[in-house]
Formats: structure tokens, sequence, C-alpha cells
């Protein structure tokens, strides 16, 4: 039987000691501390932005684009995807593409779900946007632990071509405290770097 939820990404390739980490619910007014530490650390990252949240900060939007790192599609409103019409999930993701598009000056190539849900009808809207689907190796749980946890829960993933999933934002809040996933990410590119891997964004990370 063919999987409905079928061709989404996971993991890059297990040969290549490289990472992509990924911040999703962005950008919000506590994103430019992040682009900050990773700058610190040459890191580049991808962040799945909301439409709305670009709006309502396209120069922090603008500046996640220009420091290098790649902007995915993470829907327009962060609605839950299940049990909508075809009709509601091309102009959650078109919506999105508009407006991300409008305020980073780059079209996404890529997309992640709101709480990871999918549904059907979402693999031909992503189809019809030359969007790719994206998952995560493991996630930081960051919207409810504290940095400790993050980094132990996010130490269970690390290995070539993982992809790591935490959060510059916090839902659809505007102003949210982030500090705990910032603590987090200073503290582990460090611990990472000298293990010899590299962070790039998910496209170059897939691209070899
Ligand atoms: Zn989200």
């Amino acid at each position: 039987m063919l999987d409905p939820f079928g061709g989404w990404i996971y993991h890059g390739p297990r040969e290549k000691r490289s990472i992509a980490l990924t911040f999703d619910d962005g950008p919000s007014g506590s994103t430019s501390r992040l682009l900050e530490v990773l700058a610190h650390h040459d890191a580049h990252a991808t962040f799945f932005q909301c439409g709305m949240h670009t709006r309502r900060h396209k120069d922090i939007a603008r500046a996640t684009a220009e420091a290098g790192h790649e902007i995915g599609n993470h829907t327009d409103s962060h609605r839950l995807l299940a049990l909508r019409p075809r009709r509601f999930l091309r102009d959650e993701l078109r919506r999105a593409q508009e407006s991300i598009a409008e305020a980073t000056g780059q079209t996404p190539v890529l997309f992640r779900p709101p709480y990871g849900v999918r549904w059907f009808g979402l693999r031909g809207v992503l189809r019809e946007l030359g969007l790719l689907g994206v998952m995560w190796t493991k996630i930081g749980r960051d919207w409810k632990y504290p940095a400790d946890q993050v980094i132990r829960c996010l130490r269970r993933g690390v290995a070539n071509g993982a992809i790591l999933c935490l959060h510059d934002g916090r839902d659809v809040e505007a102003e949210p405290d982030i500090e705990n996933t910032i603590e987090a990410v200073r503290r582990l590119l460090p611990e990472l770097k000298d293990q010899g891997f590299r962070f790039e964004t998910v496209s170059r990370l897939i691209a070899s």
C-alpha cells in the first residue's frame, strides 16, 4: 500500500560528519540573540518560519536569511493540519511562501508541519509548491525542558547527518522567552565541534 505520508526527510547522509540544526516557530523577538550564538560558532542552520511571524518581524526574518541561514516554510498561522481539507493546506502553505519570500528574499524549498503532524493531501500540496517535507532525527523538546534536559535529549540524536529540531519561537507568541534554547545551543555547539561536526543547512546537508 502506498504510504500517504511517505517521502519525508528525517536525516542526511550517514557518511557526512555534519549536523543540520533546525529552528521552528520564528522569527520572534528573541531570534537575534540566537543568530549571534550561531555566528560566533560559524554555524549555519535552517529556520522554519511561520508567515504570520515574518510579517510581524520582517527585519529579523531578513537578518536571518542574510546571515546565510536557510529559510523553510512552517505554515502561515501554525495551525494543526490534521482533519483539514486540501484547500486549507494549500492556503496555509502558499500564504507562508509569499510572506517569507517578501520578508527574506528567499522562497523556501523545505517544509515542516506544525507539531510534526501531517495529513492527507499535504503531499500533493508540497509537490504543487515545490517543497520537500523535512521532519527530524531528534527533537529537543525545548518548549518545556530547561537547557540541561534539552542538551541531554539532543545528545541522544547526535550522529553523522542528523537533523536536530529546536525552536526560536514558542508557537504563536510574539515575544517568547527562549533562553533555555539559546543556552542549549551555546553549550552544545562547542562540544559537537570538538567531535568534528560541521553545521550545515538542510539543503546543503542533503545535497551530496
Ligand atoms: Zn512549530
